[in-house]
């Protein structure tokens, strides 16, 4: 059977047993953790999550990866397999079969990168509809562009509208960069592994698909001042009044608010929406 990396489902094997040890540190795991997996691969990551936790649970794409994993790990009792598109597959409804393996709490994988947006969007939901299950901790391998732009803080370069959406939903942090050589084969970018914690927001947003709004208009142009990038939306003068009011420059770029400014602004700026604003 062939394990030869396959460029259409992004296939590239973690080889550096430092990562995999930095990996499993970051997710903490004890006899209690159930640990979704998405994309094990040839299983190296599994191998190191099996000993630690109480159940894994792997969903694999390739046909003949998982023939290969189930022959190898299938008689392992705290590991389940299932064959399926992770963005597509119902989870919940194949593990009704399954109690010992339902209610993950963590994650953790070393993810294919051409869907980490849409896989990050599965785990945690958006602004407007949050997930309803919640993660101690979903430990992942991205691009590490990807990773600075999801644990960026105000300021800095990387930090934008992906930034604020999926820090309103959980905290992230940065636990590695992995130089491109730990994989085979060596992808063209380099990665990271980051941590992600569900959270609500405190306080929370009052009307989450106003929040989104303002998130999305505001950084729709990262070089204008806020008050330009809100003008459709927002009256100007009133905007910089409120600006004042919570203490942020009224000159100040998107990028410059943290995400409790963000969640301050879309709360009180219920009163100074023009009538035009769809939220
Ligand atoms: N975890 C392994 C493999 C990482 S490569 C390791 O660290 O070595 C990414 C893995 O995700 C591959 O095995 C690929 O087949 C799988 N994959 C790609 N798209 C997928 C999808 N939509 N759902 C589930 N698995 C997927």
């Amino acid at each position: 059977m062939t394990t030869r990396p396959r460029k259409q489902f992004a296939q590239h094997w973690l080889r550096s047993e430092k990562v995999l040890w930095q990996i499993i540190k970051a997710a903490s795991l004890s006899k209690h953790d159930r640990v979704l997996e998405i994309g094990p691969g040839t299983g190296i990551l599994t191998r190191f999550l099996l000993p630690e936790a109480q159940a894994v649970v792997a969903v694999e794409i390739d046909r003949d990866l998982c023939q290969m994993l189930a022959k190898q790990l299938g008689k392992v009792d705290n590991f389940l397999l299932l064959q399926g598109d992770f963005l597509s597959l119902e989870l919940d409804a194949h593990l009704t079969a399954f109690p010992a393996f339902q209610n993950f709490n963590k994650v953790v994988a070393n993810i294919p990168y051409n869907i980490t947006g849409p896989i990050i969007e599965k785990l945690l939901g958006t602004i407007t509809s949050p997930a309803r299950q919640t993660f101690d901790a979903i430990v992942l391998l991205v691009q590490k562009e990807v990773g600075e732009r999801l644990y960026a803080q105000p300021g800095s370069k990387a930090y934008g509208a992906l930034s604020v959406r999926v820090q309103y939903l959980a905290s992230c942090e940065l636990i590695c960069n992995v130089p491109s050589e730990c994989f085979y084969p060596a992808p063209k970018v380099d990665s990271a592994v980051v941590r992600l914690r569900s959270r609500s927001f405190e306080p929370s947003a009052l009307d989450a698909k106003r929040l989104d709004t303002l998130v999305k208009l505001g950084f729709a142009e990262k070089r204008k001042m806020l008050r330009n990038n809100l003008k459709g939306i927002i009256d100007r003068d009133r905007l910089t009044n409120l600006l004042e009011q919570l203490n942020i420059s009224p000159e100040a770029r998107a990028e410059e608010l943290s995400v409790a400014q963000w969640v301050a602004l879309a709360n009180h700026s219920d009163a100074l929406l023009l009538p035009n604003c769809s939220s």
